[in-house]
């Protein structure tokens, strides 16, 4: 096969055919493709920003149940809306929806405006999902650039622009751009996803079934897995905590809400006390012989460097009775950190007696579905359970 004949622009207009031809055969029945309302692609596309679509799904159909319009998630309470997002991750990107939201409410009459700079305005919408919108709901003529395409792209072209670098995008948005269907650029744009995510996939391109086979310089080549070209990310820094999964006597167990800034904020764990890997792997191997230092006021360096955290558990100190093993350990990944969590198991004295504030709580363990929890807390509970069976 003779190859770089064939970015001209007839050819260009024929790639966008086939790809269109064979989203129309080959499309991923999904509930956010029912139709093309423009608040279900925004809520969808940025769900997918970080998980599978086969976990998308669940949490898609109720967040739409809880919230059925742009209104309802601009009205709807804080709580609410983290713990339909809860397992999730990344609360950050629900709260901005909300934020968006209350803006579309605001300026732009309650509804999605279907010009891209207006979408752009909105609190967590970049290009990706700014474009996906504008294409998919308003036929306008703009890309959704993701990892995915991003690889389509490169394999296309053999682009050796490091997918990692900011400035490669307009690299690919050029690119994709020059290929684009005009008459259907929305069904395009998700033909990529498709692609993407089916066909041109990381490790083991399925070239044979591909669409653009004709068209891709890397399948001439027989280098297709030499593209993307992606720099290393950074290593996640890792953090150590014993958590402190304190029972009462009604078989309750104390969370406490984190703090209104940083990480996971007004979500609810265990406490997590910070300490150093040396000191977290010496617990681990024999926790009984330092559970008498784990609390005492000097070790506890609580994460978010809360005095109020640190007198409650100071106090709690001498009302609770530790097991002499941890009961697991659980690690969490996020963008940049890695938590490792030592779950310590204390049960409080008959006559403990504590005020609890506002950020304060105990709850049976099966009761944990009324407040939000991260993942990493759901993991420990998911581990105490199984302990427990
Ligand atoms: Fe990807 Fe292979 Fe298709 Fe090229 S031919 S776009 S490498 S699946």
């Amino acid at each position: 096969m003779k190859s770089r004949t064939v970015w001209d622009e007839e050819s260009n207009r024929t790639l966008a055919q086939d790809l269109v031809i064979w989203y129309d055969e080959e499309k991923r029945l999904l509930p956010w493709r029912e139709n093309t309302d423009p608040y279900r692609v925004w809520v969808s596309e940025i769900m997918l920003q970080q998980t599978q679509v086969v976990t998308v799904i669940p949490y898609f159909l109720r967040f739409l149940d809880w919230f059925p319009t742009i209104k309802d998630l601009a009205e709807a309470p804080e709580a609410r809306i983290l713990k339909a997002w809860e397992g999730l991750g990344y609360y950050s990107r629900v709260r901005n929806m909300q934020i968006a939201a209350q803006q579309i409410m605001t300026e732009f009459n309650g509804e999605m405006s279907s010009d891209l700079t207006d979408i752009l305005t909105l609190k967590g919408i970049g290009p990706y999902t700014g474009g996906a919108i504008a294409s998919i709901s308003f036929n306008r003529v703009e890309p959704a650039i993701d990892g995915n395409v991003m690889r389509v792209y490169s394999r296309l072209y053999c682009l050796s622009d490091d997918i990692a670098k900011p400035k490669s995008r307009k690299v690919f948005d050029a690119k994709v751009r020059a290929t684009m269907s005009s008459e259907r650029p929305g069904d395009f744009n998700q033909a990529l996803m498709d692609l993407g995510a089916t066909v041109c996939t990381p490790k083991a391109p399925k070239c044979e079934e591909c669409p653009l086979q004709k068209y891709c310089e890397s399948y001439q080549k027989g280098t297709m897995l030499d593209y993307p070209v992606k720099s290393k990310k950074q290593k996640a820094v890792p953090k150590y905590y014993l958590a402190l999964a304190m029972e009462n006597k009604q078989h309750e167990y104390y969370f406490k809400q984190r703090p209104d800034e940083g990480l996971l904020r007004k979500m609810w764990t265990f406490p997590l006390v910070e300490v150093t890997k040396k000191e977290y792997e010496t617990y681990l191997k024999n926790w009984r012989h330092y559970q008498e230092q784990l609390i005492s006021p000097e070790l506890l360096v609580a994460e978010s460097s809360e005095d109020d955290l640190l007198e409650k558990l100071t106090e709690i100190e001498q009302q609770i009775i530790w097991q002499t093993q941890p009961l697991g350990e659980v690690t969490h990944l996020f963008t940049h950190l890695k938590w490792h969590l030592l779950i310590c198991y204390g049960r409080l004295k008959p006559d403990f007696k504590q005020e609890l504030a506002s950020d304060e709580r105990f709850l049976p363990i099966e009761e944990h579905q009324s407040l939000s929890f991260p993942k990493a807390q759901q993991k420990m509970i998911q581990i105490m359970n199984e302990k427990s069976d």
